[in-house]
């Protein structure tokens, strides 16, 4: 495998890092070969009746890639822009993110290309609905179990797993996990990605010479970034900068996460927020920080501006915000990036006790569940910077390198 330079490439970037990670420590050469390409990729065309009754064909995808640990196991995103190459990343990130966990599952992950913002409800509704028709003969609780990512929340969860249960008869509900807490999710889940973030800064944080009270740069304010922002506010640290995908603002005093938010619901923007500055994405990127947090898409970090970052420690709840250049650039300025597989696996790990709760037909409390995940990830994270440093490589490879050790364990 050689390495490849097309950086805006998500497959590209993802297909790099794995071959970096073993010119560092060499793996078993059937894992990598498995890993090359997914075991299945699916594309569906899915027709909806739209509310004016003309009809739509929206273009949908599901990627398993790697059942070497358990059931292929990952969201689905709604985005104009996700495309197969964007879905096959992501899911080989999934691949490597579940063995670094430790959890009994594989990797896929799967998409619609569409801007969920411009569909009416009951539109979203059939668009959901329609992606598990098409898709349904290849998911199930011991096969492949789809969750939330990008623009899809526990409601379009709850329509899929709805619809999965009409066609099939299942009853578990565990073919689909981020659904609400009344109809079968797991405690913890809705923020688990943001404060699994928190816990693995707060393993390294005095490790990386980092103050108690830091300054946090936060892109992204969904499910993700929204939570870490108000986590990482409620712990003592300064939120000095948001964004979303107009753009961001920065306070160097600080942000209330809340206030912002609610500024945002109202004027439908946060330029203007009082106090702040109003500055663009790139600029928020390059602010003077401790710790940047991406928290939103891929390729955000590039060797275009990897030179002008400013914080002390990335740490990456976005899937893919760095690419390979970039980690180069930053590994010599000395500045860690800890990387998506192990920094947002919160969600993935939450997701899997809500899939054992399902099929165990268990109900687990907020504080057994938040327990769990602190004690593993916490557990990961400490094993991945140690090894960094036995191995004076950065932590994305020192992460695919316990991924892969893993994964080969399994294999043979
Ligand atoms: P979301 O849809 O809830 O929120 C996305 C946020 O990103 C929004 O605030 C949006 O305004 C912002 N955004 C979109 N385009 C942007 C741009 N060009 N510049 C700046 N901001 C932009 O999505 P989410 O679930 O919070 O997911 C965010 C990231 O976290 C994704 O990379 C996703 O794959 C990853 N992730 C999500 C989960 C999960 O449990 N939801 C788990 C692991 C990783």
């Amino acid at each position: 495998m050689t390495t490849l330079i097309n950086e805006s490439n998500p497959f590209t970037n993802a297909l790099s890092q794995l071959s970096r990670a073993i010119k560092v420590v060499s793996s078993n050469e059937d894992i990598i070969k498995r890993l090359s390409s997914p075991d299945r990729e699916i594309k569906a065309s899915i027709p909806v009746i739209m509310d004016d009754h003309t009809l739509q064909i929206y273009e949908g995808y599901r990627v398993q890639y790697c059942n070497i640990l358990g059931p292929y196991k990952g969201g689905i995103r709604f985005h104009p822009d996700t495309n197969i190459d964007e879905v096959k990343a992501l899911a080989l990130w999934m691949t490597i993110k579940t063995a670094v966990m430790d959890l009994p599952m594989g990797g896929g992950k799967g998409g619609i290309t569409v801007d969920p913002k411009k569909l009416s409800k009951n539109e979203l509704e059939k668009l959901s609905r329609g992606w598990v028709k098409k898709l349904y003969p290849i998911l199930g609780p011991n096969v492949d179990v789809p969750a939330p990512d990008m623009n899809t929340n526990s409601e379009i969860i709850g329509w899929m797993s709805d619809e999965y249960k009409n066609i099939t008869g299942e009853k578990t509900g565990a073919t689909f996990t981020g659904k609400s807490l009344d109809n079968g999710g797991s405690e913890g889940r809705t923020q688990a990605t943001g404060l699994g973030g928190f816990y693995t800064f707060d393993a390294i944080r005095a490790k990386a010479e980092l103050p108690l009270s830091c300054k946090i740069i936060v892109q992204g304010m969904g499910n993700v970034g929204g939570y870490a922002a108000q986590i990482f506010h409620d712990h003592g640290h300064v939120i000095v900068g948001m964004s979303d995908s107009k753009g961001g603002i920065i306070n160097q005093i600080g942000l209330d996460p809340k206030l912002v938010e609610s500024y945002k619901k109202e004027h439908g923007t946060l330029a203007g927020f009082p106090g702040a500055i109003n500055v663009t994405n790139n600029e928020l990127l390059t602010t003077a920080t401790d710790v940047l947090i991406p928290a939103a898409l891929e390729n955000q970090i590039t060797h275009e501006n990897a030179n002008e970052i400013k914080a002390k420690l990335i740490l990456e709840l976005a899937n893919g915000p760095t690419t390979p250049e970039a980690d180069d650039i930053l590994f010599a300025r000395n500045i860690p990036v800890v990387p998506d597989v192990l920094a947002n696996a919160g969600g993935v790990t939450v997701s899997t006790f809500e899939w054992e709760q399902n099929l165990k037909g268990e109900h687990w409390t907020e504080s057994e569940v938040l327990e769990k995940l602190k004690s593993s990830i916490q557990k990961q994270t400490l094993t991945i910077w140690d090894s960094s440093k036995e191995l004076n490589t950065d932590l994305r490879r020192s992460a695919f390198i316990l991924a892969l050790s893993r994964l080969s364990k399994k294999l043979s």
